[in-house]
């Protein structure tokens, strides 16, 4: 049963937060979820109406409350637009821990937000069996993508296309890492992140070859946890402030200048959302994530703006390579740029802008697990403008965009290939 008082508090907070909306609309035509359904309910201007009434809908039908606030993919987009600076993403994020204290959780968001992912070192044994036994489940779905299928599972987890769990994850390669500055005299933190290092080992060992090349050492602590979002969007808080607190104590073992990761997701995560929600962290920890902010970075614009590499100019003639700007990288971060000039710098490749490369890819995280079939909808957009490009190699910042795409190209058998940015440049060193 929920704390009144911490309820009361958390409403109170959530109001003050949501007199900046003047109802202009503006965000209604970048909204993703609105682009597809065309119902008022799903865009921010609805779902402000709606939190504004907060408590008496949570009495009155909770689980409605609950069904209308969660469709929405936290891309961040309608903020980024907003022209009152409404902070979007915060009244969001309060809103679903409202609802989570309110309603509570079940068995399943219980066992792996406050269980499974608070012990990296069992998520991780879990899923390293998962790998060996996939092959009883999983069969192969498109070669050219890379992506799998579990027919006997549809009713869990749908019809979706997915790369299967890596058999060597980035953790079993490098436990961890303490690698001493080179001739570039910086030293990063790393934090692959779950997806990279689960399902993408390709693409930690991508950043680990560039990080060699250019004389950058490399502090990577063992089991660091989950960033937290996935819990947090579920409104577990309470999971969230444990997983927050677990991977400040890792990182206060080691030295480094900047902290990295090849995940546009845990980076606005680790930047921007920690210090926003960090309210109910004690001060010592509130002071490490403040010390942080200004440390972490999208990897791709720590390679162009930190070390400042000489880039060859872009080519043409090669295979032809796109790029889809994540949200949480472009409209969270503003890193768009960057990845743009990695890419041009392979003479394999010829770079071609897609329409609408910054327009959400419909993943969102936990969205496309509650809503598939929006998820798809939204995704199959993405899909058709990738194609529409003419590229083979459709590449992108955050792992969880490259399983959106990989889903799509899939399911509509394209003959594309999808990789990450940090894959392409490496590949040209
Ligand atoms: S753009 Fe901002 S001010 Fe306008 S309706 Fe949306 S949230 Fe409110
Ligand atoms: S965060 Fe994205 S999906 Fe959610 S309301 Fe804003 S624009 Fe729509």
């Amino acid at each position: 049963m929920a704390d009144v008082k911490q309820l009361v508090s958390m409403l109170q907070e959530l109001d003050d937060n949501l007199v900046g909306c003047m109802r202009c609309g503006m965000c209604q035509a970048v909204c993703p979820v609105y682009g597809a359904t065309f119902q008022e309910g799903d865009v921010t201007r609805g779902k402000i109406a709606l939190l504004e009434n907060l408590a008496a809908e949570l009495v009155e039908n909770p689980q409605g409350v609950s069904e209308k606030l969660n469709r929405c993919l936290l891309c961040g987009s309608c903020q980024a637009n907003c022209p009152s600076g409404v902070k979007i993403m915060d009244i969001f994020l309060r809103a679903r821990a409202i609802l989570g204290t309110y309603q509570g959780f079940n068995l399943v968001e219980r066992a792996i937000f406050r269980g499974v992912l608070q012990q990296p070192g069992l998520f991780n044994s879990l899923l390293d069996m998962g790998s060996k036994f996939q092959g009883l489940f999983v069969k192969d779905a498109s070669n050219v993508v890379g992506t799998s299928c579990a027919p006997l599972f549809n009713s869990i987890i749908g019809d979706r296309h997915f790369p299967k769990l890596a058999k060597a994850p980035l953790h079993q390669k490098y436990a961890s890492l303490d690698i001493p500055a080179g001739k570039s005299g910086l030293r990063v933190a790393f934090f692959p992140g779950c997806v990279t290092d689960k399902m993408f080992p390709n693409v930690g060992e991508a950043c680990l070859k560039v990080f060699q090349h250019h004389g950058v050492g490399v502090f990577m602590p063992k089991n660091l946890a989950c960033c937290g979002i996935p819990a947090l969007a579920s409104g577990d808080r309470t999971a969230y402030d444990k997983l927050v607190t677990a991977n400040l104590a890792k990182l206060a073992q080691g030295n480094f200048d900047y902290l990295v990761t090849p995940c546009g997701t845990c980076t606005a995560t680790l930047k921007e959302i920690w210090p926003l929600m960090a309210d109910s962290l004690p001060a010592d920890q509130r002071e490490a994530i403040n010390r942080l902010h200004h440390k972490i970075m999208d990897v791709t614009a720590f390679v162009v703006d930190v070390l400042k590499v000489t880039l060859p100019e872009a080519q043409t003639g090669g295979k032809k390579i796109t790029y889809h700007d994540s949200c949480h990288l472009k409209k969270s971060l503003g890193v768009a740029a960057q990845p743009r000039k990695l890419l041009q710098s392979n003479s394999n490749y010829e770079f071609v802008e897609m329409a609408e490369a910054d327009r959400c890819c419909g993943s969102g995280g936990s969205f496309t697990l509650k809503h598939y079939d929006l998820s798809k909808t939204i995704g199959q957009r993405k899909r058709d403008n990738i194609v529409q490009s003419g590229a083979q190699v459709a590449a992108a910042g955050c792992p969880a965009c490259m399983m959106q795409m990989m889903d799509m190209l899939s399911h509509n058998h394209d003959n594309i290939a999808v990789k990450h940015v940090m894959e392409v440049y490496a590949e040209s060193l």
